[in-house]
C-alpha cells in the first residue's frame, strides 16, 4: 500500500464523513455563504457556462457552480463520437473485449513507432508511475525530483523506504538535471514530468537525452508526459525503439478529457516493464477502451483543444503579469502564480467566491497552482481574484477553506 493510496483512502473516509453529514442543500455546505451560492445560482451557473455546461450528475461533496480549477480537468468531456461509442458499448458491458483492447494497445504502439511488447495499458497513469517507483526505488536506491513537481512518485517511493532527493528548479523553472544526475550515485529512478506539473514548463529533450547518458549505472528515467499534448516539447518516447534505460507514461486524463473514465499506458523496453507487472495487471474498462480509440483518431483534437487551452491560459497569465504577479511561462492547462502571501490563504480567499484553486507546495508556498478552464471559468477566476486580493492579509488569513476536502487530493 503506497503514502498514496493511505493518503487517498484517509481523504476518502473524511469526505464521506463530511459528506454524510450534509443535507441536499448547498446553502448548508460548511463554510459556504448563503448569499454566495444564491449568487452563483442568479448567475444561471457561474463559471460552467459555455463549453463546460456543468456536471451530468451533481456533485456529492461540492455545488455545481462551484468553479474548479484545483485538479487539472480539461473543462468538457470526451467528443460526441466517443460519448456514443461509449453508450453503445455500455449495453456490452458483460463482455470483457480483451481482442479489441490487445489490438488497441498494438494501435498505441504503432502510433508511437515502437513494437507491441514496448506498451502497457493502465487505467490512467497514476499506476505506471507508482508501480515503475516501487520497482526502481527501495532502501538503497533513491528517487530524485525536482521540486516542485508532481509529487504522487516521491510519496510512493518515501512509503517504500526510499531516500526522495528533491532538486530546486533553476530561477528559469527549467529542471536542474545536472544536480539531479550528481544527486545521488545509488540513484534507482529519476522522476522527470514534461511539462512539468505545477509550472507547465517543459523540459529539452537534449536535456533528458543528457540524462539518459550521463546517469548512475542500473538507474531508470521515468518521463511523465501527461500534459505534453498542451505543450510543444518534444516526447522521447522514440528513445525506447533506441533500449534506453526509460520508461515513459502517457494519460488520457488531461487533453483528452478521460480522468474520471481511466485510460492511459506505460512506454519501455519489455524487461523494464516486466518489473511492473509484479505489481498488477488488470483488465481495461471497455468504454474506456473505446472512447480513447475514437478520440486519439480524431486528428482535430489535439490542435483544437491545444489552442482553446492556450488562448484561456493566455488571457489569464496577461491579466495576472498585468496585475503586477509573477507567472510561471507554462504551455499546459494549469500555472504557478506568487500571491506574495501564504498561497493556502489565497486559495481560501478564492474559494469563499466560489472559484476553487490548486494547492501550494512547500518549496514555493507563496505560490498557488491555477488550472486552466473554459472561457466562463478563466472569466470567473479573474472576477474572484481581484475581489480576494482586495482583501487585507490579516484578514484573508483567517478564512477557513470552505471545502477542506478539494485540498486534501494531492493526486492531480
Ligand atoms: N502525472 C501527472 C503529472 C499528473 O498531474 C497526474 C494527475 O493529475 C497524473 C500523472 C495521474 O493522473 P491519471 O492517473 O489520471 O493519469
Amino acid at each position: 500500500m503506497t503514502t498514496q493510496s493511505t493518503q487517498s483512502s484517509v481523504s476518502r473516509r473524511k469526505f464521506l464523513k463530511l459528506s454524510s453529514a450534509l443535507p441536499l442543500g448547498a446553502a448548508a455546505l460548511p463554510g459556504m455563504a448563503g448569499s454566495a451560492f444564491a449568487a452563483q445560482q442568479s448567475r444561471g451557473g457561474g463559471g460552467r457556462a459555455g463549453a463546460d455546461a456543468g456536471p451530468a450528475v451533481g456533485y456529492i461533496d461540492t455545488p455545481a457552480n462551484v468553479t474548479l480549477l484545483n485538479i487539472n480537468e480539461f473543462p468538457s468531456g470526451p467528443t460526441p463520437a466517443a460519448v456514443d461509442i461509449m453508450h453503445k458499448m455500455a449495453t456490452s458491458g458483460n463482455r470483457y473485449y480483451m481482442g479489441e483492447t490487445r489490438q488497441f494497445s498494438a494501435d498505441i504502439a504503432a502510433y508511437h513507432g515502437v513494437k507491441p511488447n514496448n506498451v502497457t495499458l493502465y487505467a490512467g497513469s497514476s499506476e505506471p508511475l507508482q508501480f515503475t517507483t516501487m520497482a526502481f526505488t527501495s532502501p538503497t536506491r533513491s528517487f530524485v525530483t525536482a521540486d516542485p513537481s508532481y509529487e504522487n512518485g516521491a510519496n510512493t517511493a518515501a512509503a517504500g523506504g526510499a531516500k526522495v532527493y528533491k532538486i530546486p528548479l533553476k530561477a528559469d523553472y527549467t529542471h536542474d538535471i545536472k544536480a539531479m544526475a550528481a544527486a545521488d550515485p545509488n540513484a534507482g529512478l529519476f522522476y522527470i514530468c514534461n511539462p512539468n506539473n505545477p509550472t507547465g514548463v517543459p523540459i529539452k529533450r537534449s536535456e533528458i537525452e543528457w540524462l539518459l547518458g550521463n546517469k548512475p549505472a542500473g538507474s531508470v528515467v521515468l518521463v511523465d508526459e501527461a500534459y505534453i499534448h498542451f505543450s510543444d516539447a518534444d516526447s522521447v518516447i522514440d528513445l525506447v525503439a533506441k533500449d534506453k534505460d526509460l520508461v515513459v507514461i502517457r494519460t488520457f486524463s488531461k487533453i483528452y478529457a478521460m480522468g474520471g473514465l481511466r485510460f492511459g499506458y506505460a512506454v519501455g523496453r519489455p524487461d523494464l516493464l516486466a518489473k511492473l507487472h509484479v505489481y498488477g495487471i488488470n483488465f481495461m474498462a471497455t468504454t474506456a477502451v473505446q472512447c480513447a480509440k475514437v478520440q486519439l483518431n480524431d486528428k482535430q483534437l489535439i490542435p483544437t483543444r491545444k489552442q482553446l487551452i492556450a488562448d484561456n491560459r493566455n488571457r489569464t497569465l496577461d491579466f495576472l503579469t498585468k496585475q503586477g504577479y509573477t507567472v510561471t511561462p507554462s504551455q499546459t492547462n494549469c500555472f504557478m502564480v506568487d500571491v506574495k502571501r501564504p498561497g493556502r490563504t489565497v486559495a481560501a480567499a478564492l474559494a469563499h467566491q466560489n472559484v476553487v484553486i490548486g494547492r501550494s507546495w512547500a518549496v514555493w508556498p507563496n505560490s498557488v497552482r491555477v488550472s486552466v478552464g473554459s472561457a466562463a471559468d478563466m472569466a470567473a477566476f479573474q472576477t474572484a481574484f481581484v475581489a480576494a486580493m482586495a482583501m487585507p492579509p490579516e484578514k484573508m488569513s483567517q478564512l477557513v477553506h470552505p471545502y477542506p476536502h478539494l485540498l486534501e487530493e494531492q493526486v492531480c
